[in-house]
């Protein structure tokens, strides 16, 4: 491979597929007798909406969203934008968003807002990652797979320029 460049781990397949039994243990306990509606957030979400969707015992019904956030360098502006919009209706369904990671919070505090115009009957969040200490507007999601400190990290879905999305494990860039 050209551009070697070394790769620490920071979470393990193991590790974060032992957390996505836990929540998804939490979640169709939580929402027993009831169904939800699994918005992923694209790309970044990918595995870990596969991790949690196959972790339910509820009735189950997925959907993606594409939202960008624009902004210089690695810092978001604040302004996002819907990119691809939901094939469905979730009116009156119980919703719970799959995000990769929230940082500055910019993006799901949109997100959040315009889902909720919509009317869902609940809106709940559940991202594989947080980093609490980045965080420019209140967000709290109510499902967390793990806090992190402020690395910018790869791997699982994440992408440095469009790369490593497909590493089965989440890993920080030496250097
Ligand atoms: P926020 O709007 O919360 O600042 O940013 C959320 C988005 O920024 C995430 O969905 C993700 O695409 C990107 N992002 C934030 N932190 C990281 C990181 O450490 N690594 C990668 N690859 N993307 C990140």
């Amino acid at each position: 491979m050209e551009n070697m460049q070394t790769i620490n781990v920071l979470l393990t397949r193991e590790q974060i597929e032992e957390r996505a039994k836990e929540i998804g243990k939490q979640i169709s306990e939580e929402y027993a007798g009831k169904s939800v509606y699994l918005i992923g957030t694209l790309k970044g979400a990918v595995m870990w909406m596969a991790d949690i969707m196959k972790n339910l015992e509820i009735d189950t019904e997925i959907d993606f969203v594409v939202a960008s956030s624009y902004g210089s360098g690695t810092s978001t502006s604040g302004v996002v934008k819907i990119k691809k919009d939901l094939d469905g209706d979730i009116y009156d369904k119980n919703v719970i968003i799959i995000e990769d990671i929230v940082d500055t919070g910019t993006t799901l505090h949109f997100l959040k807002k315009y889902l909720a115009d919509r009317n869902p009957k609940s809106l709940k969040i559940c991202t594989l990652l947080d980093k609490p200490s980045r965080r420019l507007v209140e967000m709290e999601a109510d499902y967390v797979g793990f806090s992190i400190e402020n690395l910018f990290v790869i791997g699982y879905g994440l992408d440095y320029d469009q790369k490593y999305r497909n590493l089965p494990y989440v890993g920080y860039l030496e250097g």
